[in-house]
């Protein structure tokens, strides 16, 4: 029953204006009498509210219903190894109000949430908003997160962090509930909620960075899994001579992952074989995927050629993925756009190329709309996803109570 309730909430939010019971009930299949139950349980919740009396050519007026955006406020984090974004949104999941700051993941969770909980005081005060105007914190991650607990979990990027427990830290400043995932899984959300492609209700974002990961949306949900690690395509087998972090030979991310592209760029400008690399090196004393980045709107021929195998690699892994999952929309987010560009057409290549006919019947593979708002948008939304299920629960025990 409570997912019927959340799946008309959703009809309801989805909806670009207000809408009558009847249109409810026909748009998710039940009797108006069955629809009328679930929004009744929906305004009780203060989830939905009444908007103007509809329009119709004599007879009684029908009463709409529109999403209550305004419901409350919500505080949406993406972070990543050296930075994060932070957003004040409403339950519409727009973002009202937006920061950032940088500090270094190796100074440890405390030094590092403290400082992020600190710009989100700053945002408040300069909205004129009270804490207790939160409903809900998202908080987004670069590693693995046990979603049911908030922990992470052996965050190879995130040193000390491993089953810290964020929650509590956020519950001393909030009295709201937080919930934390993976950084790809909240743009998976974002791109769900408010990308430009919607009423796609099986998609997946493949985000290459320091890492690979892919977050899956299906039959409108996301796909975590039975702990949180699904979508984690890092560790698919390509078959290569080559160690990983997580201890196997072979995996995808320790061939075409920007760690090991920035590893095989080093190796190559060393052993003289990259000129532009070499002279990055010796300028800086390093190498980074920035330097990769300006190398291939540079047309230095190494770096073109480095992003072209990588690209080629993570199109074969998406390619046979696609047979397996039949998504509608596959969207690509890379650190760069000079990335992005190569990733898109290698991807678009490998899977036409090798995906079955009736898989790719309906496909689209595009780069991501939202872009670097994807995640905080996403992380606003997992809140918004998990307060809606929460009230509906919280509305059906006082029912039982009452009743
Ligand atoms: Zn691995």
């Amino acid at each position: 029953v409570l997912s019927i309730t959340a799946d008309i909430l959703q009809i309801v939010r989805k909806a670009k204006q207000p809408i009558s019971k009847k249109e409810i009930a026909t748009a998710s299949g039940l009797s108006v009498s069955a629809a009328a139950d679930h929004v009744e349980r929906l305004m009780d919740a203060n989830l939905l509210v009444h908007a103007a009396i509809g329009g119709s050519s004599g007879g009684r007026k029908p009463r709409l219903y529109a999403f209550n955006k305004d419901a409350g406020h919500l505080i949406s984090i993406d972070m990543d190894t050296a930075s994060a974004q932070v957003a004040i949104t409403n339950f519409d999941c727009s973002i009202l109000a937006q920061n950032s700051c940088s500090f270094d993941i190796y100074d440890g969770p405390d030094k590092v949430l403290n400082h992020i909980k600190e710009v989100i005081f700053e945002l408040l005060t300069q909205n004129r908003l009270d804490r207790s105007a939160i409903k809900g914190i998202g908080f987004g991650i670069p590693g693995p997160v046990e979603f049911a607990s908030g922990l992470p979990i052996s965050p190879t990027l995130m040193p000390g962090w491993d089953q810290y427990p964020i929650r509590k830290f956020w519950s001393e400043h909030f009295h709201c509930p937080c919930y934390i995932d993976n950084d790809v899984n909240i743009m998976a959300l974002g791109e769900y909620a408010k990308g430009l492609v919607l009423e796609v209700d099986n998609m997946m974002i493949i985000k290459v960075g320091v890492g690979i990961g892919a977050g899956i949306i299906c039959d409108g949900k996301l796909y975590r899994g039975s702990n949180g690690s699904a979508g984690d395509l890092g560790h698919f087998d390509v078959g290569r001579d080559v160690t990983c972090w997580c201890g196997n030979r072979g995996c995808l991310e320790a061939v075409a992952g920007g760690k090991a592209v920035v590893t095989q760029a080093k190796e190559l400008a060393l052993s003289g074989k990259g000129d532009y690399l070499l002279d990055m090196i010796n300028k800086k004393g390093t190498l980074d995927m920035a330097d990769i980045a300006v190398g291939i709107q540079r047309r230095d021929a190494v770096s073109i050629e480095l992003n072209r195998e990588s690209s080629s690699l993570i199109g074969r892994v998406v390619a046979s993925i696609v047979n397996f999952l039949n998504p509608e929309l596959i969207l690509v987010s890379g650190a760069f756009s000079e990335f992005e560009d190569t990733l898109l057409a290698a991807i678009r290549q490998a899977v036409y190329k090798r995906s079955l006919p009736l898989s790719t019947r309906n496909l689209l593979i595009n780069k991501s709309a939202l872009g670097n708002k994807a995640g905080l948008i996403g992380a606003a939304y997992m809140t918004l996803e998990q307060l809606i299920i929460n009230s509906i629960n919280d509305q059906e025990d006082a029912n039982l109570a009452t009743g």
